[in-house]
């Protein structure tokens, strides 16, 4: 009796802090100029002029592009997208940017893509006796292959966490199978441990991932090597689809019907936007940003865009002759759609770098810290920590980590071995850095300015620009990586 009494005072304790945390109380701050803000020593003062909440307006700017795009009839498969008229309407409105912030040689370096995946339209529905429910947030993983024209109707499946116990004696050839994942920030193939692979190892005719985000986000995957349509799936639908399968369990499953119309769209041209400040010697830095984002990609990569538009005006204002190294600034055309056209250009034009004293990579400068607490999704007043990749001289790393110290720039605790993504294909040619975090929203169609904060920005771009600044009072033989120096000798 006491026990239970005292169960049920527990519970009525935890039942009513999920209430407080579902419904926070009202706020006492405006968000935006609330962040945590880094308090800057008399000497760092100079970078004061690098304003968060003018880097922002860039960030507004690219956002509002990739929704234009959404609203000029393309409602499912949105964003900067490469290869499209916001891949143009983005390059141009960098261009302008370049030549109003006084850069030289502002230049469009026009490339032509591979074939591009295009999914042009889907639909993904589910019934059992009866009812029907639609999937809407459903979102087919970059370059999954489509359905017939009739499409598919399949049987529908629940394997959970698609563990190998959750797969054991289970028959999924031929069905629509859905799993479960907590791996939040996975939008790639390794999510649930490479769950994606053992279903479509064991026969499945689709495969659906349902991020176990709370709400129901529509997430963009990159490539998860699946041969079969395969999409990822918010929450809420994902809950749904499984009670329809839970529901009608001993009696007939459910069926869905999917249509998946892609397109394989030749000629298409992206470009690298190019523009520079030129500097008192032959020695140069590049500092690069790329372009193209899916939804609103606030982040990813509108953010690292502001970042580089930060750099070219902080510097334009130096006078030339006190700029010691000539800086190229690149929008480059990106890789969400794989081909990396830019990346592999430079990879392929290893002379662009023989005299480069740096590589700064913009690239996911500023993120919110979103916490999942109490099944939402709550808001903070600070930024996500960022991985970051350093490669260079122990002098470089030093100057790196002191900068990231002055501006407050919050990191992981150990740096990355090496740099993926945008700068991949050549970051290893040159002494190199980037910063590079999303949150939870990363990938999805709630990536929106609104979680970029100012200051995040403002932290990126000053300690950038003090890196440069100290880079420039070293040679360039103080800067290589180790094992550089060495091969060069
Ligand atoms: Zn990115």
């Amino acid at each position: 009796m006491v026990k239970s009494s005292v169960f049920l005072a527990l519970s009525l304790v935890w039942v009513t802090s999920v209430a407080s945390a579902q419904e926070p109380a009202k706020p006492l701050y405006v968000l935006e100029d609330s962040y945590l803000r880094w308090r800057l020593l008399p000497a760092e003062q100079a970078y004061l002029s690098i304003d968060g909440k003018h880097l922002k307006q860039y960030v507004e700017d690219l956002t509002a592009i990739s929704r234009r795009y959404r609203d000029h009839g393309h409602p499912q498969f949105w964003g900067r997208i490469t290869g499209t008229e916001a891949d143009a309407e983005n390059a141009q409105w960098l261009l302008d940017k370049f030549r109003k912030i006084g850069l030289s040689d502002v230049r469009e370096q026009s490339l032509d893509l591979p074939p591009q995946w295009v999914p042009a339209s889907w639909s993904v529905s589910a019934s059992a006796s009866g009812k029907t429910v639609a999937l809407e947030s459903a979102q087919p993983t970059s370059t999954s292959p489509g359905t017939p024209a009739s499409g598919l109707d399949l049987e529908a499946v629940d394997v959970a966490l698609a563990s190998e116990g959750d797969l054991a004696g289970r028959d999924l050839r031929g069905k629509a199978v859905f799993f479960y994942s907590a791996d939040y920030t996975s939008r790639q193939a390794p999510i649930s441990d490479y769950a994606i692979k053992r279903i479509g190892d064991r026969g499945a005719a689709a495969i659906f991932v349902i991020v176990g985000l709370p709400g129901n986000l529509r997430t963009q995957f990159y490539p998860v090597g699946s041969t079969v349509p395969t999409f990822s799936l918010g929450l809420q639908d994902g809950v749904a689809i499984r009670d329809l399968i839970g529901q009608s369990r001993g009696g007939q499953p459910p069926r869905v019907k999917i249509r998946l119309d892609v397109k394989t769209v030749p000629n298409l041209k992206t470009a690298t936007v190019w523009g520079s400040l030129p500097g008192t010697g032959d020695e140069t830095i590049f500092v690069v940003a790329h372009r193209d984002g899916w939804f609103e990609g606030a982040t990813d990569n509108a953010s690292g865009v502001a970042t580089m538009l930060g750099l070219a005006e902080y510097f334009a204002k130096i006078p030339r002759e006190q700029r010691r190294r000539t800086i190229h600034f690149l929008g480059t055309s990106g890789h969400h759609d794989n081909s990396g056209m830019t990346g592999h250009w430079l990879a392929d034009h290893k002379e662009m770098f023989a005299k480069t004293a740096l590589i700064i990579n913009c690239e996911h400068t500023s993120a919110e810290q979103l916490v999942y607490r109490g099944g939402v999704i709550r808001r903070t007043n600070t930024t996500v920590p960022l991985r970051w990749y350093v490669g260079g001289s122990p002098r470089l790393e030093q100057i790196v980590v002191k900068a990231y110290d002055a501006f407050g720039v919050a990191t992981y605790a150990e740096p990355e071995p090496s740099a993926g993504g945008e700068m991949g294909p050549y970051y290893q040619l040159a002494p190199s850095l980037q910063l590079i975090e999303g949150n939870l929203y990363w990938h999805s169609d709630r990536e929106t300015a609104e979680v970029v904060p100012p200051t995040g920005l403002a932290a990126s771009t000053r300690a950038y620009a003090k890196i440069i600044t100290d880079v420039n009072q070293l040679g360039l033989k103080d800067l290589l990586r180790p094992q550089a120096t060495e091969a060069r000798r």
